[in-house]
């Protein structure tokens, strides 16, 4: 591995603590770049964040997640080593109301252990090892400066971070825009032009084991669903871990249902959802009760569009990445985080400078 030789190392901030932030983080880190991310939440993990209740840990992001790339296939393996990930789900159906279907011919995908943030954390905790980083979460940037000794970040307490010789944002576009639009054009238009959808994620934590449904077996994992309103369903419980946990459900919205109700009341949608759910039973099927119910908005899920751009830097000092520059998927957002790493890497090295 290449170190970066200077007097003083190259010191780079990472807006966003979701994979693609701290996978950039920690190559850097790796190559000797002091590096500080900054996230607006009170824990890393972005949409791989996962609720914790009394009852157990439901995600609500993302679910499960493929291993195509050669490199995020080796972290995976790392990662699995370490029993931080394993293979999720196996028994997954396609569902509707007139009946259900075993529907095991996707790519093989993962899921954390015991949660799917238990990767984002693993992420956060290794890239603190290396001398001269830090996490600062709970810390959401809302301005850039620019000046003489380098990039000032202003939060929104008004507190200024810096000087930085880069700034890497894998914010979501549209919440990048108003940081990058002062400074850089270029950056300001391809966030303008990756446009990004919402999607509700409701929860339902039951007072008893469901029922088995029609046409399907007892211990399935995750369904797809056909529904105008739901598109998937997982059970939390099924996932490696989580068997403790009682019967657990995470329900996600179609994205068009989600734009529709997108300013309805967060109680309201998961009545929806769950409401949609039972139309998979046949109505004299009684069903376990909820004891635990709500749904979280993400209000930019996933790019509308795919991208075939992993990630874009400018002469400027600034630089962006994460899912929506290819596609809405764990591993993209990794892949795209460690390749503008390496990118920044190999610029600094044969320049010399910034
Ligand atoms: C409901 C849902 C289901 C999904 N299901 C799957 C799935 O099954 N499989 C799969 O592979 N992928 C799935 N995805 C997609 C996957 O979760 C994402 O592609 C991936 O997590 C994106 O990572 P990221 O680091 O690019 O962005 P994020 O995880 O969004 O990270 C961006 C971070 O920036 C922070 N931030 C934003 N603004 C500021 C600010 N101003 N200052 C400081 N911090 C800020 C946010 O808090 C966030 O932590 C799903 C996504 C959603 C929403």
């Amino acid at each position: 591995m290449t170190k970066i030789a200077s007097a003083s190392p190259l010191n780079i901030a990472v807006v966003g603590a979701g994979i693609a932030g701290l996978a950039c983080a920690n190559l850097l880190a790796e190559h000797g770049v002091a590096v500080t991310v900054f996230d607006k939440a009170r824990g890393p993990g972005g949409r791989m964040s996962t609720k914790r209740l009394d009852q157990g840990h439901l995600d609500l992001g993302a679910q499960a997640f493929t291993v195509r790339d050669p490199a995020f296939k080796s972290a995976v393996a790392d990662w699995g080593a370490s029993g931080l990930v394993a293979h999720w789900p196996l028994i997954s159906y396609q569902a509707s109301s007139n009946g259900w279907q075993l529907h095991n011919d996707l790519p093989l995908r993962y899921s954390g252990v015991p949660r799917m943030s238990a990767i984002t954390r693993h992420l956060a905790d290794s890239f603190q090892t290396h001398p001269q980083t830090a996490l600062q979460l709970a810390t959401r940037i809302e301005a850039l400066q620019r000046s003489p000794e380098g990039w000032q970040l202003q939060d929104a307490e008004g507190y200024g971070h810096g000087p930085f010789d880069y700034v890497v944002l894998t914010t979501p576009p549209p919440q990048t825009l108003p940081l990058v639009a002062p400074w850089d054009e270029t950056l300001a238009e391809a966030c303008r032009t990756r446009e990004q959808r919402s999607c509700w994620a409701a929860w339902a934590v039951l007072d008893g084991p469901l029922p088995i449904p029609p046409g399907g077996q007892s211990d399935w994992q995750m369904a797809r669903i056909e529904h105008p309103a739901l598109r998937l369903v997982s059970r939390n419980q099924t996932k490696p871990g989580r068997e403790q946990q009682p019967e657990s459900l995470s329900l996600m919205a179609h994205l068009d249902w989600s734009d529709t109700h997108l300013e309805d009341d967060p109680q309201v949608v998961a009545e929806s959802l769950w409401a949609a759910f039972t139309t998979l039973f046949p109505a004299s099927t009684p069903l376990p009760a909820r004891i635990n119910s709500g749904a979280h908005r993400w209000r930019y899920a996933q790019p509308s569009t795919a991208d075939d751009q992993l990630y874009l830097y400018s002469d400027s000092g600034l630089a962006m990445c994460g899912d929506s520059f290819t596609a809405s998927r764990v591993e993209s957002a990794w892949v795209s985080g460690r390749q503008l790493a390496q990118a920044l890497v190999d610029r600094s090295v044969q320049n010399k400078a910034w």
